[in-house]
């Protein structure tokens, strides 16, 4: 079994074309989703007790929710804008809401995972968090903007205390400081994390590990109408391939980065959730072996 453990949101996402207002978001939401193609996983966040019960049913069907909080108030809110490229994304609003005090704990049922991820979330409550499982095998981790800038220290912590962190390029460099992507993952990987894989939004990724760089494409699309929750659903997927196959040898974690690209690609092309929703395994199978087509020469 995964856990993934982070956001659950109700995100307001403004593009050229459509505006949402309080969809079912949040980094875990995605992620977890994506992975539950891959395994079974629980996801533990927190709600308001504003959380329609038409967005507890889309979870439900999808994840274990033995670890869903629904405490007193708002639930978590976020509200960012797409330029018309749709690759450059403002922040207008993060309303951390009932997430700002949240006490996370891990039911019983969840504690012997081997395969952690850690969402994009308050990194003190990531860093406490992963401590109460009782036999991890490979834990990862995300960050964004938000967290670097109110609480950079916690951050490099996080980052320490997992093994792996999969990170956007833009805030790589915003929180080691450094231009370029190497040298950004290098500091990283020097701080005590032995994987780095750092996303490039439309233009794929590049792995780290030891003197191993793998750089891998993004699934080239024509049509893109949200990219939201492509790098949850990118490390969703890649961690639930791991977690699947039960491996995290050099050439499965690989594959399990195409995997990530492949699920980012469907998280982009609806709105929202929409894309990871209702999706079969043949569809996945299908757009693995075009991108294996793609990419051979
Ligand atoms: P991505 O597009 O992969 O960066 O993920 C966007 C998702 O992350 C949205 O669904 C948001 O709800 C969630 N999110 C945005 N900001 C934060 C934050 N500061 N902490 C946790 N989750 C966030």
């Amino acid at each position: 079994m995964l856990t993934v453990f982070g956001s659950t949101a109700l995100d307001t996402i403004r593009t050229p074309e459509k505006t949402l207002k309080d969809v079912l978001g949040g980094a875990a939401t995605f992620a977890a989703i994506s992975a539950s193609h891959f395994i079974k996983s629980g996801l533990i966040a927190v709600i308001g007790n504003d959380f329609p019960k038409k967005y507890h049913n889309i979870l439900s069907k999808y994840l274990d929710l033995e670890g869903l909080v629904e405490l007193d108030g708002k639930t978590f809110r976020y509200d960012g804008k797409y330029d018309k490229t749709l690759s450059t994304r403002k922040t207008l609003k993060t309303e951390l809401n009932v997430l700002a005090n949240f006490k996370p704990t891990v039911p019983e049922s969840y504690k012997k995972s081997k395969f952690v991820y850690l969402a994009n979330n308050d990194p003190d409550q990531n860093i406490s968090i992963i401590k109460k499982f009782d036999n991890v095998k490979f834990s990862m981790c995300d960050t964004i903007e938000f967290w670097i800038q109110t609480k950079r220290n916690s951050v490099i912590k996080m980052i320490k205390s997992v093994d792996a962190v999969v990170i956007n390029d833009e805030e790589a460099k915003l929180l080691t400081k450094e231009h370029n992507l190497i040298k950004s993952a290098k500091k990283m990987m020097e701080w005590g994390v032995q994987y780095v894989i750092i996303k490039k939004g439309e233009h794929g990724s590049l792995f780290f590990f030891e003197d191993v760089i793998f750089p891998s494409v993004a699934f080239s699309l024509e049509n893109v109408v949200d990219p939201t929750g492509a790098g949850d659903s990118f490390a969703g997927a890649m961690i639930g391939y791991l977690a699947k196959m039960n491996n995290t040898d050099l050439s499965t974690i690989k594959k399990s980065i195409i995997y990530g690209n492949v699920l980012g690609s469907f998280a982009v092309e609806k709105y929202g959730l929409d894309g990871l929703l209702n999706i079969k395994k043949s569809d996945i199978t299908k757009r693995i072996k075009q991108y294996e087509k793609m990419v051979k020469f």
